[in-house]
Formats: structure tokens, C-alpha cells, sequence
């Protein structure tokens, strides 16, 4: 049998360096929150596919229907022979999505490819060319999406320029002492020193940050974008490819602060391990587009249109939500504790919303410098002992949780456990 020393070897003559691979261990077999790798040892996944599995690997239901609609059909491409599951799945994403307006949903492939399309809509839905992201956020790989990203390494790192017309503003930030007010005043400024209020079509923000560290947006902070959008007749972007179904214990994560957003862009757990995504959005913005401005030749595919409605039946059934919430809470506990025991000059802070969990380590908790480099040997560490871990954040100092909303209190449990060995690990 092939061994993980074997593919690396082989990865290293056929891929480029640039798509890089957090674990050095090549998957044979996965079930729910744990994975097999070629050699058969077992890992506990808090990764999930960076953050796709919240319904876990190969939920039953959701490989279920997948299989069923691979017995029909797989691809058609839906401005050729458009299918019901496409249908059926933008209707159901239309009456989960917040506000009391009429929706309509876009289906394309990857949350880069959604937050691309969603710009393309808002620009057409206002006439303005201008797009404002805040520092830290992450919204894709692609060339527009890149320039809306707020980290240079190594996402934008060799690779600009960038398109014009995208404008960064602060956001607000414990260790750089940026307040709410702050931000918001750093926005205010940014209307008056680049980008013109009525030449700006969008004000895009993940409700919760991603990889740039799982930072909450402040509910007040959401607020004030929501009203400065309105007052300006700038639309609301609201990126929830990884926060959203259920990640942070409701469908979006916007939710929690009360803000109805224009537009959403989703992907990632939403079709539970298939590629699939999506813009949701008021009917009269989604509707700016003329026929054949919008889609792809694999846009909404079919299979992952069945998986997605699985995946959203599932995240239902089971409770997930609430499951997502109290996961939250356990698991912030125990990171407390795990700090306090083995590390408590390290553990400098742990947060997030419902099970989006995250913790910053650093050298000390007098200067709270940034420790990537801690970080990187409590992963290693942890890998070694069978749990797969993934770091987010500005300096590249947090550990983020991504485990499966289905796995068991005995699976986190054990997980758990190895962080902490992890930990202790990594101080000795
Ligand atoms: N937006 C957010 C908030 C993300 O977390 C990601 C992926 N990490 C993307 C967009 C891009 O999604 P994809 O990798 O599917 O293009």
C-alpha cells in the first residue's frame, strides 16, 4: 500500500508548491468527525474541510442523496437544461435567509466565484463601481476577490495588481486597541479621502472573521454599517461562506446582531462536502442582471444541489443549531481550562460565536506578542497524537475550531484531551 511518505514525495514532483497542505498525512477513508489516512492512523477532525463539514464527513443523508441523483443525472448546466433541485434549493435558501423582502439565490462553485458574483450584482443593481472590505477579511483567491482580501502573505503576496475601485477600512481590533468607533470613524474617513459615498456599491464583512482569526463583528459595529449602507444607498454584503449553516448556532451569522444584509454570499457547509455556492439576495438587486450575465457551465450542479438540501434538512433534524451553540460553550470552557492548566501565560484569548471557536496564543501575557511559531508546534504536536488542527488569524497565532456539529461529546472530548497533550507538548 502507498504510504504518506510515498504521495508526499510524488505531491512534491507533481503539484506546485503553491497549494500548500496543513497536514503532511494523505486521506484513505473519513466518517463523521474522525479520518483515516493511507496508513490507516486515526485523526479527530477539528478542520471539517476548513469549515464544510459542519454536518460532518459523509453524512448518511447527504451521500444518500447525492447518490440518488447521480442515478438520474449529473450535469446538465443549468442554462442548458435547467432541473428542479436547483429550484428547490434557492427557494429553500430564500426562506431561511433573514428580512421580510422576496429573495432569490445564484448558484455557482466556490465562495470565491459567489463573492465575485455578488459584487458583479451589486454594481449592476446600483450603476457604482466602488466595494469597501475591512483589514483581515478573507473572501477568495481570484483576482477581484484577492483585492478584497485584507492579507498580503501569502494570499496577495507576488500576484497584484489588484482591480481598482476596492477600498479597505479598519476593523475593529482588541490588540491594536481599535475600538467600534474607531472603525467606524476610519469608514467616515475613508468617504472623504477615497472612495466617494455615491460612487460605492457595496460594504462587504464577514459577520464573524474567518482566517482572519474568528474575530466577531461587534453587534454595534453591524448596526452602524447597516445604517451608514441605508444613508449612502450603498448595499450590504454580507460573506458568510464560512460562518454560516449553523456554524456560530444560527443559519447566518448576522442573525445574531439583528442586521438584514442585501446580499449573502454562502458556500462551504452548505452542501455539506460538495462544492456548492451561492449569492442570496433581495429579488429586486438579484434581478439587476440581464439574462446570461450570470452562471458558469457547472453552476448549482446537481449533485451538490441534493447534497445541500440534505445537508440543510440535517442541520434541522438534528438540532444542529442548538448543538452549535451549546458546542460553543463547552468548548470555550474547556479552552479556558486547558490555558489555566498548561499554558496560562499563553492563552491570551478565546472567543468567537456559538461553535466558531478560536484561540489566540502569545509569548506572554504581559506584551501579548504573537506566537505563530507556538502555534505551529502545538498543530504539530496535535497531528502527531491524532488530531487534525488549523490555525487562522492576522499573525497566524489562532487556533481555530472547525469540528463537526454532528460529531459526538465523546469524540470533542478526546480531541480535546489531545490539545491539551498538544499543548504541553509545545511548552516543554
Ligand atoms: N469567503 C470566506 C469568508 C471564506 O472563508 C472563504 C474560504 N475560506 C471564501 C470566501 C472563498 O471560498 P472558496 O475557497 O470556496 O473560493
Amino acid at each position: 500500500d502507498v504510504t504518506n511518505a510515498q504521495l508526499v514525495a510524488r505531491r512534491e514532483a507533481a503539484v506546485p508548491r503553491g497549494v500548500a497542505s496543513a497536514a503532511p498525512i494523505y486521506a484513505k477513508y473519513a466518517e463523521n468527525a474522525e479520518l483515516w489516512d493511507v496508513e490507516g492512523n486515526r485523526y479527530i477532525d477539528f478542520c471539517g474541510g476548513i469549515g464544510v463539514l459542519n454536518t460532518g464527513h459523509r453524512h448518511p443523508k447527504v451521500v444518500d442523496a447525492a447518490k440518488a441523483q447521480e442515478d438520474h443525472y449529473t450535469h446538465t448546466s443549468f442554462q442548458v437544461v435547467p432541473y428542479a433541485p436547483y429550484i428547490e434549493l434557492a427557494e429553500r435558501l430564500n426562506a431561511l435567509a433573514p428580512g421580510d423582502a422576496p429573495k432569490k439565490t445564484l448558484l455557482v462553485t466556490t465562495g470565491a466565484e459567489a463573492v465575485e458574483n455578488a459584487v458583479k450584482i451589486a454594481r449592476a443593481a446600483t450603476g457604482r463601481p466602488g466595494v469597501i472590505a475591512f483589514t483581515g477579511g478573507y473572501h477568495g483567491r481570484t483576482l477581484l476577490t484577492l483585492g478584497m482580501t485584507g492579507k498580503v502573505s501569502p494570499y496577495k503576496k507576488d500576484v497584484g495588481p489588484f482591480p481598482a475601485d476596492v477600498f479597505r477600512a479598519p476593523f475593529p481590533s482588541v490588540r491594536d486597541g481599535i475600538t467600534v468607533d474607531d472603525a467606524i470613524i476610519g469608514l467616515k474617513n475613508l468617504f472623504l479621502t477615497d472612495a466617494q459615498p455615491s460612487r460605492v456599491a457595496a460594504i462587504i464583512i464577514e459577520p464573524v472573521l474567518g482566517e482572519g482569526g474568528y474575530v466577531p463583528v461587534p453587534f454595534e459595529m453591524m448596526q452602524q454599517l447597516r445604517a451608514i449602507c441605508d444613508e449612502h444607498g450603498i448595499l450590504l454584503i454580507a460573506d458568510e461562506v464560512q460562518a454560516g449553516f449553523g456554524r456560530t448556532g444560527t443559519w447566518f451569522a448576522i442573525e445574531h446582531s439583528g442586521v438584514v444584509p442585501d446580499l449573502i454570499t454562502v458556500a462551504k457547509s452548505m452542501a455539506g462536502g460538495y462544492p456548492l455556492a451561492g449569492v442570496i439576495g433581495r429579488a429586486d438587486v438579484m434581478d439587476a442582471m440581464d439574462p446570461g450575465g450570470l452562471g458558469g457551465t457547472y453552476g448549482g450542479n446537481p449533485v451538490a444541489c441534493a447534497a445541500a438540501l440534505a445537508a440543510i434538512d440535517a442541520i434541522e433534524n438534528e438540532g444542529l443549531l442548538a448543538r452549535s451553540t451549546a458546542m460553543g460553550e463547552t468548548l470555550k470552557a474547556r479552552l479556558a481550562e486547558i490555558g489555566t492548566r498548561s499554558a496560562p501565560y499563553r492563552f491570551w484569548d478565546i472567543r468567537g460565536l456559538g461553535a466558531m471557536v478560536a484561540v489566540e496564543f502569545v509569548t506572554d501575557f504581559d506584551t501579548a506578542k504573537p506566537d505563530a511559531d507556538f502555534t505551529k508546534r502545538v498543530i504539530a504536536h496535535a497531528l502527531k497524537r491524532g488530531l487534525l488542527l488549523l490555525s487562522c488569524g492576522m499573525h497566524g497565532n489562532a487556533l481555530r475550531i472547525m469540528v463537526p456539529l454532528t460529531a459526538s461529546d465523546a469524540v470533542v472530548d478526546e480531541g480535546l484531551a489531545i490539545l491539551e497533550a498538544a499543548v504541553q507538548a509545545a511548552v516543554a
